[in-house]
């Protein structure tokens, strides 16, 4: 193997003892060594030596919770993001037009709380732009969704219809569903569209990998439906997979894993599996996510867990105790000490594993130290802060002081992990290094220069960390990933500029010019 150096570099390394590197020499798919050693290797034989002409290195990014399955998949679907109701229904008669009668129509992103009045669409709406196509659309937050007549018809919903546990139907004053759909209510609909073949999601998400490397994700941790890691395992097989990829799979097929023997870590180092992933809560836009006090407004409403507490801790111990680890959903500050109450409990029954609590959105100030102590990782999405921000005002008011409280964390010794929870948000880590260090929104500067409870930012190497080694550690990698060290898989991307020496508007214009996977440059659009 012809030893390649990268010379005359900053090297950014991740690495607090020696945070930064001249040069670097990679040897296969690992590093070999750095400075004075590295460019040692430019004298062997067939060496490959590269000027990078003093742009900024960094580890390559790791995008720690997204569902890139749904993402590919959606990438066909009708965007309603930041669409009024009268454009969502303009855009929904457009493609009706284009589809013959009987095609789905899928659609995600629309946000009820940017329309006057903030009233929920309805089926009769839809009905009248698209009467003969099946109709389902997501909410921005995924906890909600509305349907059509024709779509609900197909799905077997009608007025006799219960209400599924975990899940409502809007309904009408005759009692008749309205076509809205509410956390599990959504899945009775989806589960009459029509499962996508292996083949076409393969497809998708070979084009979708070629988007994560071109803004230096050069991994991703995702916790999609089980159909993801057939897929998966299909493009690893075929020598496609360029990113590395971290599967999390759902509470469905716990009893498969648990009789096959499957356990977290399973799998190599390009594709494998982290552990289980299981709701307990549901979100803020749909005020579903479990309070300790109710939300703003409502004082009837604390919100609600998606899984008794009992069924939570019975799942937890039989996944903890084969060896799986746990990848819970919590928004909520009861649900955040739900789920660490539960962890304390399962984490003897299997010691190391690094289970998790994802997005840790509002959390009772007393649980932060928790997460050091019980050596849970926190799996947040900074970019989440900025755009949640008017509606976690809204509807936590002062509690907000205690959301997306990274900063409380990190001080606290919590590991963070940083992700999108794409497509929910975009996946670019930009936006989310930028999230993180400044709280503000990156569009309109919201809510001033200081940024949202400006006590929660990061500085930016502990920002960068979190999409590096934090996400390596939640996966279990953090031994030979995350870092710019000998040994660590030679995952890393070059910058354009120096973000550390530029005021963090600068994040936002940097430009990824290479991106290297396992010591191979990807070919980047
Ligand atoms: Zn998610």
């Amino acid at each position: 193997m012809r030893p390649r150096v990268l010379k005359n570099g900053i090297f950014y390394t991740g690495d607090v003892r020696a945070p930064y590197a001249r040069a670097l020499a990679i040897g296969g798919e690992r590093i070999l060594a750095l400075d004075e050693e590295a460019l040692a290797w430019a004298h062997a034989p067939g060496a490959l030596v590269e000027d990078l002409e003093g742009a900024l290195v960094i580890p390559g990014l790791v995008d720690a919770h997204l569902h890139l399955m749904w993402y590919a998949m959606s990438l066909r679907d009708l965007d309603l993001r930041d669409l009024s109701r009268e454009a969502l229904l303009q855009a929904v008669a457009e493609r009706a037009a284009e589809l013959p009668p009987g095609e789905w129509i899928q659609g995600r992103g629309w946000d009820q709380n940017l329309w006057p009045g903030g009233r929920f669409p309805t089926a009769a709406e839809l009905d009248a732009v698209a009467p003969v196509h099946p109709l389902v659309l997501i909410a921005k937050s995924a906890h909600a969704a509305v349907a059509n007549s024709l779509a609900l018809r197909l799905a077997g919903i009608g007025v006799g219809t219960q209400d599924p546990p975990h899940g409502h139907f809007g309904r009408r004053l005759d009692g008749a569903p309205d076509g809205m759909l509410f956390e599990h209510a959504i899945e009775a609909v989806l589960a009459a569209v029509p499962q996508p073949a292996i083949a076409e999601v393969v497809d998708a998400l070979a084009v979708a990998q070629e988007q994560l490397l071109a803004v230096g994700l050069t991994g991703v941790h995702d916790v999609d439906a089980a159909p993801a890691f057939a897929a998966f395992q299909q493009l690893h097989r075929e020598r496609r997979l360029k990113v590395r990829v971290t599967k999390y799979l759902p509470l469905e097929v716990l009893d498969d894993l648990l009789h096959a023997g499957v356990r977290s870590g399973l799998g190599d180092d390009r594709l494998r599996i982290g552990g289980l992933k299981i709701f307990a809560d549901g979100a803020l836009g749909a005020r579903t996510a479990a309070l300790f006090a109710p939300y703003e407004g409502e004082p009837d409403n604390v919100g609600g867990l998606t899984i008794a507490p009992e069924e939570l801790l019975a799942v937890a111990r039989r996944a903890a105790g084969g060896g799986i680890a746990l990848a819970i959903h919590a928004i909520g500050d009861r649900t955040n000490r739900l789920v660490l109450d539960v962890l304390e409990v399962v984490r003897p029954l299997g010691p190391g594993l690094r289970h998790r609590v994802e997005h840790v959105q509002l959390l009772a100030p007393e649980d932060a130290p928790r997460f050091a102590t019980l050596d849970v990782v926190a799996s947040m999405q900074p970019i989440h802060a900025p755009h949640d921000q008017v509606m976690a005002d809204r509807y936590w008011g002062e509690r907000a002081a205690h959301a997306y409280a990274w900063g409380t964390l990190g001080e606290a010794g919590a590991r963070l992990a940083f992700g999108s929870d794409a497509p929910i948000e975009s996946f670019d880590p930009r936006l989310g290094l930028y999230a993180a260090v400044t709280r503000r929104h990156e569009d309109t500067g919201a809510p001033g220069p200081e940024g949202w409870y400006p006590r929660q930012r990061l500085a930016l190497g502990e920002a960068l960390r979190a999409f590096t080694h934090g996400a390596a550690y939640a996966a279990g990698m953090e031994d030979q990933l995350g870092l710019l060290k000998p040994g660590y898989l030679a995952d890393l991307v070059v910058l354009d500029r120096d973000i550390f020496a530029l005021p963090a508007e600068a994040l936002l214009e940097t430009r990824f010019l290479r991106v290297m996977v396992g010591g191979a440059w990807a070919e980047v659009p």
